[in-house]
């Protein structure tokens, strides 16, 4: 834990750039980090202390309220506050330049369908979809193309993603390049890690277990739009009909065989005062015991 002593009178720190301030009620404020994806509650003195030194930093003897000085102690620890002197951008630019050249763990991102089961609200397929699907030759043609591209750059890791549409809609495709590089991580030696985006529906305890003992899936990574009401009203089939009891109940059948699950929610200012309900909904549950891992998306 950091104490106000590890601040120090002469260290001059600033809320980072990539923090925005948004309204919550009439006494707390949304403090959302677009970099790291981190959210924190703060109060409205907090929230005033921040906006009076947003042009510059400022340095513990400046705080003068012990709730004040709470709060900037835990905005430090979780990286909102930074030391005044840090060039966020050269960061920024650093963080970017190493994603993008070095090659030890290679990422890839494959799309098996446009096509999807639901028909959310903000869509951005809308509800015309296109229901192109990769082929089991283009899945052939593309699982190639990675071994020969990570046998030539010589890397280490392998993280495979599927993603849509519903990437479920087209499992032939799926296992097809599964298989293929699982067949490359055998051979090499080198690690394969495989995750799914999907919506959810789809994924039954029997599937879910297929694909982790036979097709190495280590992640899964679903939505909830907040609690049951705001979900059903977003996420829903095409007839309307919501999906959240769906997702859940299967979520429940798979967490203990999945490595990781990653919850992913959509926040706007409608339902982000639903997420306390929806936490009360995993814990009534036991999720909070399970390797799950919370993702915050900010809306307008
Ligand atoms: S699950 Fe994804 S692809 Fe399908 S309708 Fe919803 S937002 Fe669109």
């Amino acid at each position: 834990m950091s104490s106000i002593e590890t601040i120090g009178q002469e260290r001059r720190l600033r809320l980072s750039g990539y923090c925005l301030i948004i309204p919550y009620d009439k006494e707390t404020y949304i403090l959302f980090h677009t970099l790291k994806g981190g959210i924190a509650l703060i109060d409205v003195e907090a929230k005033n202390f921040l906006e009076s030194h947003s042009k510059s930093g400022f340095a513990a003897s400046e705080i003068k309220e012990s709730q004040v000085r709470e709060a900037v102690l835990n905005l430090l620890e979780s990286g909102f506050l930074i030391d005044e002197e840090v060039d966020e951008s050269a960061l920024y630019r650093y963080f970017l330049n190493r994603n993008r050249f070095d090659h030890f763990h290679a990422a890839f991102l494959i799309l098996t369908t446009y096509a999807c089961n639901l028909a959310c609200k903000y869509c951005y397929q809308g509800l015309q979809k296109r229901t192109d699907i990769m082929t089991l030759h283009i899945a052939e043609t593309v699982s190639k193309w990675i071994c020969k591209l990570l046998d030539f750059r010589n890397s280490r890791s392998i993280g495979i993603i599927f993603y849509g549409g519903e990437p479920l809609l087209n499992i032939a495709a799926l296992k097809s390049v599964s298989n293929n590089l699982l067949s490359w991580s055998r051979r090499t030696g080198r690690e394969l890690f495989t995750g799914l985006i999907t919506n959810g529906v789809l994924l039954t305890r029997q599937l879910a277990n297929e694909l982790v003992d036979s097709y190495g899936l280590r992640q899964v990574h679903v939505t909830f739009d907040g609690n049951k009401l705001y979900h059903d009203l977003r996420r829903c089939f095409p007839n309307g009909s919501g999906t959240f009891d769906i997702i859940l109940s299967n979520l429940l059948s798979y967490v203990d065989s999945v490595a990781t699950i990653t919850v992913r929610v959509n926040l706007d200012k409608h339902n982000v005062g639903t997420v306390p309900k929806l936490l009360d909904v995993f814990q009534s549950y036991g999720l909070e015991k399970s390797e799950i891992r919370l993702r915050y998306n900010g809306f307008k």
